[in-house]
């Protein structure tokens, strides 16, 4: 290792001036870098090591390498290229270079290659200096093989990253979740690659983001290819070192497939199957949801509860399809007469629920009542028949914050229960005087029930006396609640029970059975007794099967269906399901049962719509008996039965004045007062043989 070995390096033959030069520069650099106190090396443009500092040697940097050889060896072979660039063009670099220290330790070594020129910017060698950075160097391993694992896990959960540099505009995609990242390149707004549907639920989500703050967040890719496709995305902006927005980096995954898997498992379990409305279950997650907005921030709103007229009875006469049917058009009115966000869930049955937030008053409910209301009127087709069907429709609102948001949902009740007694077919709006009537109504029918029970119901009958012939003609068998504290109670005390479908049926079944086994003991006994009169409910004729269930009734008890009359009040056979009335009706009427048009005159009928009816008997109602004003009617109605060949009862006579006026007009049967008051069954035999003499 001699200075000539310095002088002429290998591949220097054509000496210049220059080179010269810059080789008794080199080594003046060299005299300098072997004081320095650090580690320092310094090569000349061909790469020859012209000089280490003692530090260098001690620390044993690159030992492979001695003072007069070729130092490319320096660094590694893929670095070559930038070691001589950096000897003939000036390009500086920096490597870390590991070395094993001598205890075995493995050390690493910060090291720069700058380019030595002189000062016409000629390079004449490449000064090298390195640190011991063996913790740092450590660090950024570290962060090497956590970014190898991030890598690993963006490729194992197919994430895409976006790094969008907010200056300039500049677009950086991981290499990851490729089928993803045309989807996912915007010009100018981030949201570009959003489907238009759930723009403004990301907007909301951007916009409420603070700088540096991540969010999750999930929408649908704007895809021109129409495939539908979810996204969860985090986003976040970074700032530079003065807080100024920096650059956007998104994440994005691809949740079609989990998206669909929980849309499916909340239909299960959220949605009614036949109407794709939400169920009760997810009615009462929104209904508390509500009820929290309002307790929180004192937020209005409107809950509605909704039940279809007589939906049994399409079920039953028209068959399961056009119950359906009915249902899911029912269904699709709702949805139209709300607004998108309100909730409108079917809770089961024919029972539909709509809950309306952030309302400022009653109108606001009211509006969409009255729409739906519209809608409802027009006709539903089904299996080629036309019906219509009414609904009754209970609302509250709930504007008290204080005020315990379980009531809500008993008063929506109430008022449903209200409309529904009121007639169905229309609305009613809670006031808080509804309850206590509507408790003491449900209380009642409570007992009713229990009354039922314990055969605490029983017929009395009244006597009916065919005026022309002085004698009695039959008896109408009226129902009484023989209560064990309150005596005997007229149906005044429990008419509730007639309008409860399920109770009125077991009160038509016990009243037939009765009448038909008292009969049965009174043929047995020879009492003459003519004909009982069975007042039957619009309930009964549901089932369709009335005409056969009192034949079967009659066969049973072996009465002569020429002993029996049926009541029928005039709303039973103009309501709906008249078809199934007139039929059942003409049935009992061909085979013998008398037909009675109760309450005559106290509904819509006229009597031109009846006459297709096979109705025997026309019962005058005892409001016009009884109000000497209607006396004109009375007659008229006297005139026009008999005329249509029907005998005519007036009811509610209670006086001789009242008894003769009718006897003037021509009337042909009277019941009443004046002739006897319903009687329990073991006096009747008295009474006719009191009335004989
Ligand atoms: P309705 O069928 O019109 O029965 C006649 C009502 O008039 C009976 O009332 C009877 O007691 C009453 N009445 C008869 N004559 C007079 C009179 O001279 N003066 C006065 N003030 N009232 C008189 P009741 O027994 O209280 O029955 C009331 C209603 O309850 C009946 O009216 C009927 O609609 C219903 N009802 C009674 N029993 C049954 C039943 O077994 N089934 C059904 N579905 N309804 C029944
Ligand atoms: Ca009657
Ligand atoms: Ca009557």
């Amino acid at each position: 290792m001699t200075s000539s070995a310095l002088v002429v390096p290998t591949g220097m033959k054509d000496e210049t001036h220059a080179g010269a030069k810059a080789r008794a520069r080199a080594r003046l650099f060299g005299d300098f870098v072997r004081e320095v106190p650090f580690a320092a090396a310094l090569l000349d443009r061909d790469l020859v090591l012209l000089a280490v500092s003692p530090a260098w040697t001690a620390q044993a940097i690159a030992p492979r390498v001695a003072v007069g050889d070729d130092a490319s060896d320096l660094v590694a072979a893929e670095d070559r290229a930038a070691l001589l660039a950096c000897a003939h063009e000036g390009a500086d670099f920096s490597r870390y270079l590991p070395a094993d220290a001598e205890d075995g330790s493995r050390r690493f070594w910060r090291t720069e290659f700058n380019a030595c020129k002189d000062e016409r910017g000629q390079v004449y060698g490449v000064m090298v200096t390195a640190r011991d950075v063996t913790g740092y160097a450590e660090s950024v391993l570290r962060a090497e093989r956590d970014e190898q694992r991030l890598r690993m896990a963006l490729e194992l959960d197919d994430l895409l990253v976006r790094e969008y540099d907010l200056r300039t505009g500049e677009m950086y995609f991981s290499d990851t979740a490729p089928e993803l990242k045309k989807w996912c390149a915007f010009k100018e707004d981030p949201l570009e690659i959003v489907h238009p549907d759930d723009r403004q639920q990301c907007a909301d989500v951007m916009a409420s983001r603070k700088i540096g703050e991540a969010r999750v967040f999930e929408f649908r890719l704007k895809r021109d290819d129409g495939i539908e496709t979810w996204i969860r995305a985090v986003g976040k902006v970074f700032v530079d070192k003065d807080g100024q927005p920096e650059k956007l980096v998104n994440l994005f995954k691809d949740i079609t497939d989990r998206r669909r898997r929980t849309e499916a498992i909340e239909t299960l379990a959220f949605r009614d199957p036949l109407t794709g409305l939400p169920n009760r279950a997810l009615f009462q997650h929104r209904f508390n949801e509500a009820a929290a907005a309002s307790e929180t921030l004192g937020e209005k709103f409107g809950l509605i509860m909704i039940d279809i007229d007589h939906f049994k009875d399409i079920n039953d006469t028209l068959g399961h399809d056009a119950g359906d049917a009915l249902l899911k058009r029912l269904a699709g009115m709702l949805r139209h007469a709300f607004r998108s966000g309100d909730t409108v869930a079917r809770l089961g049955g024919d029972e539909f629920a709509v809950i309306l937030r952030g309302l400022h008053g009653e109108a606001d409910m009211m509006r969409p009542i009255q729409n739906l209301q519209t809608l409802l009127r027009r006709p539903i087709e089904h299996g080629g028949r036309s019906f219509t069907a009414s609904a009754s429709i209970g609302a509250v609102l709930h504007g008290d914050p204080e005020a315990d948001p379980e009531h809500v949902i008993k008063n929506a009740d109430i008022a449903l229960y209200r409309a529904k007694e009121a007639g169905r077919n229309r609305s009613v709006l809670f006031e808080p005087s509804m309850r206590s009537e509507v408790e003491r109504r449900i209380e009642l029918l409570r007992d009713i029930r229990a009354a039922v029970e314990a055969s605490e119901f029983t017929l009395f009958y009244q006597p009916v006396v065919d005026i022309r012939e002085n004698r009695v003609a039959g008896f109408e068998a009226l129902m009484r609640w023989a209560h064990p504290e309150q005596g005997v109670l007229t149906p005044a005390r429990f008419m509730v029970a007639f309008e409860d479908q399920e109770l009125s049926l077991r009160l038509g079944d016990l009243a037939l059975e009765q009448a038909l086994r008292q009969m049965r003991a009174w043929l047995d006994q020879g009492v003459e007794f003519g004909r009982v009169a069975v007042n039957i409910s619009a309930a009964q004729f549901r089932s369709g099967r009335l005409a056969e269930e009192i034949q079967e009734r009659l066969t049973r008890w072996n009465v002569p269906s020429q002993r029996l009359t049926i009541e029928v009040t005039e709303n039973v056979y103009m309501g709906w399901g008249s078809d199934l009335v007139s039929e059942n009706v003409r049935k009992l009427h061909a085979a013998g049962v008398m037909i009675a048009l109760d309450d005559f005159g106290t509904g819509y009928a006229s009597l031109a719509n009846l006459r297709q009816f096979p109705i025997d008997r026309l019962k005058i109602d005892k409001s016009f008996v009884q109000n000497a004003e209607d006396e004109a009617i009375v007659k008229a109605v006297i005139t026009l039965g008999s005329s249509m060949g029907m005998k005519v009862v007036a009811e509610g006579v209670e006086d001789p004045e009242q008894l003769e006026a009718l006897i003037r007009y021509g009337c042909d049967q009277i019941q009443g007062y004046h002739f006897g008051k319903p009687m329990p069954a073991d006096e009747v035999v008295g009474f006719l043989a009191g009335f004989g003499g």
